[in-house]
């Protein structure tokens, strides 16, 4: 059986998420993702799970969850959760209760929450956590404007990736997203080179870890839009995207899933 690593599993394309942060309002939210359900029709799902997901805000997910069939095209992520497990932590949001509402996927160590304050050691306890509650952890890594500068980025990355590495059992599903933290939001997006580079980077550290290097999906984060997708997806090292801004409309975020699924044909 294809297993949620193996990045040549039949998902009908390459991997894209759309990562909706803190936005759109209630009416707007549920519009945008029947519209996206709309629009990806019966796309095919293979054995390795959905090729397009949608992160929304977590109060949309028992929404949506309940408009999922099973075997939908479109499959449910958050984007963060608490180490914590069911019981007296007030204000958590822990993983088993987002399986529970139907979600499959959970960024873990996205930029605006390091920013936030969250280290490294905290975000490989929630890759933990998220895997124990049966939730794939997307990793988020990259590097921000002055470590590229300065010549840091692959060091930067390989220390983002080696906590999570060092908690997390080889055998144990993981993705990764390479985001540069500069071209988050910013529409400078990274070159093919440079992602081309760095995910060759963290496929070594992968294998040096113990993993598949060559089997784990890397996605590619940072202003990726419905004219630049299909540039970088083209790349064989770019096995998906991971989207913000360009996810909050059903057409840009469908048109990126289509060109995934173009370059893979
Ligand atoms: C993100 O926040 O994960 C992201 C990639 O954002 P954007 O596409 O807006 O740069």
């Amino acid at each position: 059986m294809a297993h949620w690593t193996d990045r040549r599993a039949d998902r009908g394309g390459k991997i894209v998420a759309g990562n909706w942060k803190l936005q759109p309002p209630r009416g707007e939210g549920v519009e945008l993702f029947r519209a996206i359900l709309a629009g990806l029709g019966d796309a095919p799902v293979g054995a390795g799970g959905p090729g397009a997901w949608v992160i929304p805000p977590a109060p949309y997910l028992g929404l949506f969850g309940g408009e999922l069939s099973l075997g939908a095209p479109l499959g449910l992520g958050a984007q963060d959760l608490s180490p914590c497990g069911y019981g007296a932590h007030t204000g958590e949001l822990g993983g088993e209760l987002l399986a529970d509402f139907g979600c499959a996927l959970v960024l873990v160590g996205h930029s605006e929450r390091r920013q936030g304050g969250e280290s490294d050691p905290e975000v490989a306890e929630k890759a933990l956590a998220a895997d124990r509650a049966g939730l794939l952890p997307l990793l988020c890594v990259g590097e921000s404007e002055v470590e590229r500068d300065q010549g840091d980025t692959i060091a930067v990355v390989e220390r983002q990736l080696a906590a999570v590495l060092a908690t997390l059992a080889p055998e144990r599903p993981l993705w990764v997203a390479y985001e540069p933290v500069w071209a988050i939001g910013t529409g400078r997006t990274a070159t093919s080179e440079q992602v081309v580079e760095v995910h060759q980077a963290i496929r070594k550290s992968l294998a040096r870890g113990g993993r598949d290097g060559a089997g784990t999906p890397i996605l590619y984060g940072g202003s990726v839009n419905h004219s630049n997708a299909g540039a970088l997806l083209a790349e064989e090292e770019i096995d998906g995207a991971l989207v913000g801004g360009a996810s909050l409309k059903a057409e840009s975020f469908l048109a990126i899933v289509e060109a995934g699924a173009t370059v893979s044909d």
